[in-house]
């Protein structure tokens, strides 16, 4: 059954006395170590000199230390780098500072649940992953909100480090908004899933599929973007606010009855198909090793792919019609 913490299932008091290591000042890294902070937790940022990011965490009054100092200084010590980095900076700076009764954190479970960061002995880990990005983690807590979150403990991990768990839920505002218990395996898995056969490799795949389609019969490729690609923030924010049934309601009959009768014979049962192998390459571990060997390797796969995407004649012309929307807080990577 589905259970959800919320603030009066969590006391910060499981935090006093604690110190909390920030290890990484990113996106999740700096929300969360302010929202901490603000909750009244004792907070260490470990954060790389030389950088942005370690520029920001002095100017919010924080004194950054290496990863090491600040896992040795810690009781609590959270990961938020990016994935494909934690398991050498855990390996070389955080393992070695790590005490029995210590708790090892994330926000996301790829790099435990794959054996890429394996807590040493009397060390329990834990996931807090809010459901959005650091910046709405932020701006959601100052405002008095939180963002949801999940919570997943390791297997046999003890009742103290849940308070612990809840506590620090509670610190960056995700029992505002409410905290799902889930597993490490769950978050795993369903996140991997959803970003690679829906949310970005899905999507990405429709929208250039749509777009070549026009285009290649002749239309405008400025009409085939904005058909097929601009337009999808008009309906994606529909179903954000009141699912399919609310883009149903709010686009017009015609494009409803083309929704029901053509939207089946893009997603076909091949499709369908795919995406349970999708899942079963995740849940096997088959993903996690070709990505862990593609960063070993230095990416060669990914520079080559990202590379023809950039290069693409879809992209060439979103720049240009973003210059004619002056609305659009247009970006340029
Ligand atoms: P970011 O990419 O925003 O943060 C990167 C941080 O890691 C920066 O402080 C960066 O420092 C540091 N860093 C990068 N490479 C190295 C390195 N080789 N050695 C030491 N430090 C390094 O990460 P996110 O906040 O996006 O992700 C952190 C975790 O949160 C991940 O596990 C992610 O899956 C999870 N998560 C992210 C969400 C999101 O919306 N972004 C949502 C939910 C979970 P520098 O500036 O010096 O490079
Ligand atoms: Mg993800
Ligand atoms: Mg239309």
């Amino acid at each position: 059954a589905l259970v959800i913490y919320y603030d009066n299932d969590a006391d910060l008091a499981d935090l006093k006395g604690k110190k909390v290591a920030i290890i990484g000042y990113g996106s999740q890294g700096h929300a969360q170590a302010q929202n901490l902070r603000d909750s009244g937790v004792d907070v260490v940022v470990g954060q790389r000199p030389g950088s942005a990011n370690y520029d920001l965490a002095k100017e919010h009054g924080f004194s950054p230390v290496s990863a090491a100092e600040a896992a040795e200084a810690a009781d609590v010590v959270n990961i938020l780098l990016p994935d494909e980095v934690q398991g050498d900076v855990y390996a070389a700076h955080i393992k070695p500072n790590l005490k029995p009764g210590n708790v090892l954190m994330c926000s996301h479970g790829f790099n435990i649940h794959f054996g890429q960061v394996v807590p040493p002995e009397g060390v329990d880990a834990l996931l807090v992953a809010p459901k959005g990005p650091g910046h709405l983690v932020r701006s959601e807590y100052v405002a008095g909100g939180g963002v949801p979150a999940l919570i997943a403990l390791s297997d046999g991990a003890s009742e103290s480090s849940k308070k612990i768990g809840l506590a620090y839920a509670k610190g960056i505002g995700g029992t505002r908004g409410g905290v799902i218990e889930t597993t490490f395996r769950e978050e795993t898995e369903t996140d991997l899933f959803g970003e690679q056969a829906v949310l970005c490799g899905g999507v990405s795949a429709l929208v250039k599929a749509g777009f070549d389609t026009l285009v290649e019969a002749g239309y405008q490729p400025e009409m085939a973007y904005f058909e097929c690609m601009h337009e999808l923030k008009l309906i994606v924010d529909l179903f954000y606010q009141g699912g399919l049934n609310y883009m149903r309601y709010s686009v017009s009959n015609t494009a409803e009855f083309g929704d029901y009768t053509r939207g089946p014979r893009i997603i076909t049962e091949e499709t369908r198909k795919e995406m349970k192998k999708i899942l079963h390459e995740i849940q096997a571990g088959e993903f996690a090793r070709e990505w862990i060997l593609e960063n070993k390797a230095n990416r060669p796969v990914f520079h080559q792919m990202r590379k023809a995407d950039r290069d693409s004649k879809l992209e060439e012309v979103g720049k240009s019609l973003r210059r004619m929307m002056s609305w659009i807080d247009s970006k340029e990577v």
